[in-house]
């Protein structure tokens, strides 16, 4: 799967935004990368490690993994980044290899701009450039770290 980004990034052959938050044997935690655009502060990928591309893919290991994994870092993105809501988002329309997008919405967010894209229209949403996107995995990174049995 030489061409495959999801796969590329996780064999550490290409550079991405911020740095790992979180990976095991089955799955890999990042922020997402804008490609030098500003990012949006908590707008944090699961990849699956498998290249597969479908939630259905999924052997009953790997889906634990996902799963548990996700509520991990949703509550670490509540708790320590004062996220008021989560959103998740699996597309692959343009990698297939399995990944979800979790993307934290933040208190006085108005309603137009409620949901998982919706949320970068906003014009004061939280951004920041590829600094602030490292402190905020650290930050991630540490709370799972702190909290590994919840
Ligand atoms: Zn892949």
């Amino acid at each position: 799967m030489g061409d495959c980004f999801i796969c590329n990034k996780h064999a550490g052959s290409i550079q991405s935004s911020g740095v790992m938050i979180y990976e095991d044997d089955y799955v890999y935690v990042g922020h997402i990368d804008r490609n030098g655009k500003p990012n949006y502060l908590g707008h944090i990928m699961i990849d699956l490690k498998r290249h597969t591309p479908t939630l259905g893919d999924m052997t009953v290991e790997e889906a634990q993994a996902f799963g548990v994994i996700m509520a991990r870092v949703s509550k670490a993105l509540i708790e320590s980044e004062k996220a008021e809501h989560i959103y998740s988002l699996v597309s692959g329309n343009s990698v297939p290899h399995l990944h979800m997008h979790i993307v934290a919405r933040y208190p006085n967010t108005p309603e137009e701009y409620w949901g998982p894209m919706e949320v970068y229209d906003w014009e004061e949403a939280p951004t920041g450039d590829n600094n602030a996107v490292i402190e905020l995995c650290t930050r991630i990174k540490t709370y799972l770290e702190n909290h590994a049995h919840e």
